[in-house]
């Protein structure tokens, strides 16, 4: 992958070693993304004896290469969805999506990590009039189980984004943004402090149950631990096809492209996004935008094929259409990764088996919630009941045709183009499109499996 804008500026993480030979641990983790890592924190702070297996270096999944934006929302469902879907689970998993922005920046504090954090607040502008009942509907569901929301005027948008492209919007103060690589190895660097021990370049080829004890084997060694968290989200594939098949097919891998502009002058960055808030839009085809620390506007788009020249082309001219005074955009890093997205946009979290766990399908908003839900991970494996936790269980429920999907998976970017260009009840009622006969074929084998 071409280097990323993070991994320019951050500082190397630990050094690390490999899993070699045969080791044990009371719970063993695979994956050093954020939900490894807080899961392997919590439990630490418990005083669990605790090892992480990695097939790269701690954030080399989602967690070092996204965009940084720190959003205490899913991007589509709200309360109501999540409550009716999954009952009094679903509340408690509100709860934990309402808080987790805080959770995130009070975990930065707390082990003091340096990630240019800014609590700035979390923006999601409308894109056209019909959509201002996407943002009074968050709004309304949001304030009533406490979260600090505000409808956003047409006029206060413009104000605070510095355009006027945009109807109005949804305003979460707790949100704001980081450099997700720098939380990814100082989140790595408190676990190994506090005694997690941390294995690199040790992808898992598999897991299984051996006289009442997990065993993860990967090339050269072998660990065994009364419990597993398995943190492979929207990678769970990508070493070993065969370590979960099922959660690795549940969540289609979409690749999402990030760049990042060259600092921009004073006089830009006072008139754009002048309070620094992290911010993306209700387009399908997201538009989303952040400073770093240096002033550069990190942001990205969608792509049909490879040609990163051509996206640089079509995001340069979306800046300066939203922004006219930004003048020529030079972008001087641009790097991908998957972003795992569900049928339903929910998350899945599972039990694998007895004290096993995993979660996958962030749907590119779990920043703050894959930290979030790491708390509520090394509470699971400690034991504690499912009815004091904050996880709505399911079962894996694995895409129809999900070779054949991955590989058609870009095409969806001409039908959320046709879909961004028109103006749609908020709800669509309109003809179905693809994604429905997919959720459509999955809900259906999901319901002839548990009849
Ligand atoms: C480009 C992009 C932009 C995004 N932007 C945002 C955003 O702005 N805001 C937001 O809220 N969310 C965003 N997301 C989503 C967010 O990054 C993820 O939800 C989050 O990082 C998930 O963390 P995780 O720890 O669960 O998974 P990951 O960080 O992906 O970690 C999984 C780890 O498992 C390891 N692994 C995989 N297979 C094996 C194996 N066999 N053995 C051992 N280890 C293995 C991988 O190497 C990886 O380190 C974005 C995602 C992407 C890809």
């Amino acid at each position: 992958m071409p280097e990323s804008l993070w991994a320019a500026v951050t500082p190397a993480g630990p050094e690390l070693p490999q899993l070699v030979g045969a080791g044990q641990a009371d719970v063993v983790i695979i994956g050093a993304g954020f939900t490894g890592l807080s899961t392997a924190l919590h439990l630490r702070e418990a005083g669990v004896d605790v090892a992480i297996v990695e097939a790269a270096e701690p954030g080399w999944g989602g967690s070092g290469r996204n965009n940084g934006q720190v959003i205490p929302t899913l991007t589509r469902p709200d309360p109501e969805d999540i409550i009716a879907k999954h009952g009094a689970a679903g509340e408690r998993f509100v709860a934990l999506l309402r808080d987790c922005a805080s959770t995130l920046f009070d975990t930065a504090r707390r082990y003091q990590i340096q990630a240019e954090q800014e609590q700035a607040g979390w923006i999601q502008p409308v894109h056209s009039p019909g959509r201002i009942k996407v943002a009074e509907r968050r709004v309304r569901q949001w304030s009533k189980v406490g979260a600090p929301v505000e409808f956003l005027s047409r006029e206060d948008v413009t104000k605070m984004l510095g355009s006027d492209a945009w109807f109005g919007g949804f305003w979460n103060r707790t949100g704001g943004h980081i450099n997700p690589l720098a939380l990814s190895r100082g989140l790595a660097r408190a676990a190994l402090d506090r005694g997690v021990r941390i294995f690199a370049r040790s992808p898992a080829s598999r897991f299984e149950r051996r006289d009442n004890r997990w065993i993860v084997t990967t090339p050269q060694g072998e660990i065994s631990g009364r419990a597993l968290i398995l943190a492979t989200n929207a990678y769970t594939g990508e070493f070993e096809k065969q370590l979960a098949p099922a959660i690795a097919r549940e969540v289609m891998p979409v690749r999402s492209w990030q760049m990042a502009t060259a600092p921009l002058p004073e006089a830009a960055r006072k008139t754009i996004i002048p309070g620094r808030q992290a911010m993306s839009d209700t387009h399908g085809e997201l538009y989303f935008a952040r400073y770093d620390a240096r002033n550069r506007l990190v942001t990205g788009g969608a792509l049909l094929g490879t040609d990163t020249e051509a996206l640089k082309a079509a995001v340069g001219a979306r800046l300066r259409r939203l922004w006219p005074e930004i003048g020529d955009v030079k972008f001087d890093y641009v790097w991908n990764g998957y972003v795992g997205m569900t049928t339903d946009f929910l998350p899945r979290i599972h039990r694998l088996g007895p004290d096993a766990y995993a979660w996958a399908g962030c749907n590119g908003r779990a920043v703050a919630l894959s930290i979030a839900i790491g708390q509520e991970l090394a509470k699971a494996a400690q034991g504690v009941p499912a009815q004091d936790l904050a996880l709505p269980f399911t079962e894996p429920l694995p895409y129809v045709a999900h070779g054949l999907l991955r590989r058609l998976a870009p095409l969806m970017l001409m039908v959320y183009r046709r879909r961004d260009a028109a103006e749609i009840p908020d709800r669509p009622s309109g003809p179905p499109q693809p994604e429905h006969f997919v959720a459509w074929a999955s809900n259906l084998r999901n319901r002839w499996r548990t009849s």
